[in-house]
This record gives C-alpha cells, structure tokens and sequence, in this order.
C-alpha cells in the first residue's frame, strides 16, 4: 500500500514536471534532449554510460572530476559532457537537500523541482549540480567567521573569467586560491575586496574548488571552500600538420627560454588596477577574426593538449596595432615564437599581449593610455602570415580578452577609483 501510493506519488511528480517544463518550452526555454545529468544505476559502468550517451569515456571521467573510472557509486549524479541544457548549474553543498539550495538561491523549490526532475525534499551530495533559471539572483549570503559574505558565480564557461567578491565585518587579509591558482584581491569598497576567476580554456567541465581564506590576528587562517561548476565553451578542434623543416621550431630548446621570460613577468599581481572602462579594439574593426581564442590544437597528430591562447585578427603588414586600455609596457623585443612582442601590464594580475607584429613603436617601461600605437602588423616569429595575435592573461593563464570589449571593470565591482 505504501509502495503503490508512493509509486502514484512518483507519476503524478512526474506527470506535474512533464506539464511545467511544456509550459517552459512554449516560453522559449526549451531543453536540449540530451540529458546534461545522470544517475548512476546498479551495475552501471562508466564506460557503459559513455557509451550509453555517446560522450568520450576520458571526456566524462574529466567532466566529473574522476581520478578512478572505477570509482562511482550508484546513485551519483554524473555530468554528461556535450548534454548542456543551456541552463546555469548552482553546486550544492553538504547536507543540502534541493530545497535548500532554491532557498539559498532565491528561487522556489517548486521551480527547483520541475527542473532537475527531482523531488525538493531529495538529499543531494557535496558539489551536485542544480540546474537553476539563468535569471536566478544567485548563490549571494555566504558567510563564515568575519567573512559576512562571498559573491561567487555558479558556474564559468571554458576560457572566460569570473569574479570573486569577499565582504567582511572588518578589513580582512584575505587569500584563495581558484583549482589551486592563488588569486589576487583588491580592495572594491569599504568592506569588499574583489578578484578574477580565470578558467583556462582546457579545464573541465566539472566542478572545482574556490578556497578563501584570511589571517585572524594571532595568525590562525580560517579558510572555507566553495564550489564552482566550469562548463564547456564548445571550442573546435584543429589539426595542425607542420612541414618537416618547421616542427624543429616547436622543440622546448627554441621555446622554453622565452616562455619562461613571459612567466616571469605576466604572474606579477601589482596593483592598482590601471584600466576601468570595456577595452578598446587592439585593430580597426575592418580586420575580422581569422583563429579565435580557445581553439584546441594537435601538432602533427600529438594530442590535444594545447589551445589557441589569444585571438587572431587577419590584417596587411604595416596596419596600426593600439592599446585597448591604460598600461605599462613590460617588454618590447623580438622573440623566436612570438616575434617582435609587446606585453602591456594593465595593473592587478591583468595583462595583453601583442605577437608577430613587423615594428615595435613603444618601449619598456613606457605608460600608455587606450588608443596609443603600440606596433604595426606583421608575420615575425613562428607565423605563416601577416595577422595579431592579441592574448589576455590574468594572474598567469591566458583567458578570451573578446570578453573584455564587451564588460567594464565598474561592471566587476572594482573599485574604478585611484
Ligand atoms: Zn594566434
């Protein structure tokens, strides 16, 4: 009798969420039919599930953050990599039931319910992904200790960067670290101190940790871990065949000493912020898009384990190269990859870079503001013809600056001042 009441319960949940997400589909918000999560019956393997769904059995151990394939229990959830239902995910935290987290998230269990097809009252594990209406508020009342609140996004796609805000009761010396990446903060008000989320182009999707932590003042770091879910930026693939003179140009010996050069100089977090308005583009607007950023490259049929790091621009040699925002020129040479270079420390972790260009017309050390030129087209260094190279990095990874036309550090909760 329990059983078959339950077992009615169960249809008429069923027959209720089949009805809201008919009326959500007439609304123009209708799913992919690919499912983006799956629970993992009893004598499931990952392999039969990848092979279930179509999806790469390394891709989905990677999605889902799998050391062991061997490793999944019945009744976990699983992200389907390729499965996206358009819709944002909210990661739920221990001991959440899914009530919980549409209560944290200012929206009804009701709406939590109908669309993760489950019960509002189901327990969910540390880190699940909550599908959650893209104008949710957001994951915005988090506190711990003098920490009286986090603005984390709930989830960041492949190669774009987030933002971090920390509030606390006093001014606090905060650290955190983004999957191990140690962030940068500045100050963004009274009582909130801000940094960037870069996700590289290459990680996940899946879900990874946000440590924020701060020094009390006998010294004692009391620190708490968030959970942020990176989701794909459906980036294309690309082989790349070098001919037989040209692959010895990829060897370490020619590379290395030169990247290691940039390292050096690009993970510097100086602050003040020197930039605050949407850049500016580096090259007139005539000249479009030829490689965009995050494009996964193989080399003579290696894997895949590199990506397009900036955005090319396809240009005659000799057209005006400017700056797209307020910044220091920290390096202006020729190098062997990227030809004569210019490198633009824009303050606070934030920097861009300028390849292959065939003149350099500013120096080391030199201030520019938006719009001054920095060097003219060209094809120097490992390029097969006359284009920019334009390349954004933040804290040391190399993330879309295409996203930085668009949004305004004030945009960010920065303080805009200094
Ligand atoms: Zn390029």
């Amino acid at each position: 009798m329990r059983f078959w009441t339950r077992w009615l319960s169960t249809l008429l949940g069923a027959g209720l969420t089949a009805i809201l997400l008919l009326g959500m589909a007439g609304a123009g918000r209708a799913q992919a039919q690919t499912p983006s999560t799956y629970t993992v019956q009893p004598g499931d393997t990952l392999g039969v599930i990848a092979t279930r769904f179509g999806v790469d059995l390394a891709a989905l151990a990677a999605a889902n953050a799998l050391a062991d394939v061997n490793l999944i229990e019945v009744g976990q959830v699983l992200i389907i990599p390729g499965g996206e239902s358009g819709l944002p995910f909210a990661a739920a935290r221990p001991g959440d039931s899914l009530a919980d987290v549409a209560a944290r998230l200012g929206i009804t269990a009701e709406a939590a319910a109908a669309l993760n097809q489950m019960e509002a009252t189901a327990r969910l594990f540390p880190g699940q992904p909550v599908r959650i209406p893209p104008d949710a508020p957001g994951d915005s009342n988090l506190r711990f200790g003098a920490v009286t609140n986090v603005l984390l996004p709930a989830q960041i796609v492949q190669g774009r960067t987030g933002r971090l805000a920390v509030e606390g009761r006093y001014p606090l010396s905060l650290s955190a670290t983004f999957n191990g990446l140690p962030l940068g903060f500045l100050p963004a008000g009274e009582s909130r101190q801000s940094a960037f989320l870069p996700t590289p182009a290459l990680l996940g999707p899946g879900i990874f940790p946000v440590e924020i932590g701060y020094a009390t003042g006998s010294g004692v770091v009391i620190s708490r871990t968030f959970s942020v879910l990176v989701s794909s930026g459906g980036y294309d693939s690309q082989l790349i065949e070098l001919p037989d003179g040209k692959g010895g140009l990829l060897d370490p010996e020619f590379t290395q000493p030169e990247i290691e050069k940039l390292y050096a100089l690009w993970s510097v977090i100086d602050p003040p912020l020197r930039w605050s308005e949407p850049f500016s583009r580096p090259i007139s607007l005539e000249y479009p898009t030829t490689s965009p950023y995050g494009i996964r490259r193989s080399y003579n049929g290696g894997p895949y384990a590199s990506y397009h790091s900036g955005q090319d621009f396809g240009a005659p040699a000799g057209v005006t190269v400017t700056a797209p925002g307020d910044g220091i020129v920290v390096l202006a040479e020729s190098l062997n990859v990227r030809g004569n270079t210019v490198l633009l420390d824009h303050g606070a972790g934030v920097f861009t870079g300028y390849w292959h260009l065939s003149e350099i017309l500013v120096t080391s050390g030199q201030a520019v503001v938006v719009g001054d030129p920095l060097g003219l087209v060209g094809t120097t260094g490992l390029s097969t013809g006359n284009h920019l190279h334009w390349e954004m990095r933040i804290y040391g990874v190399s993330v879309d600056p295409m996203q930085f036309l668009e949004e305004g550090i004030g945009e960010w909760g920065v303080g805009s001042g200094e």
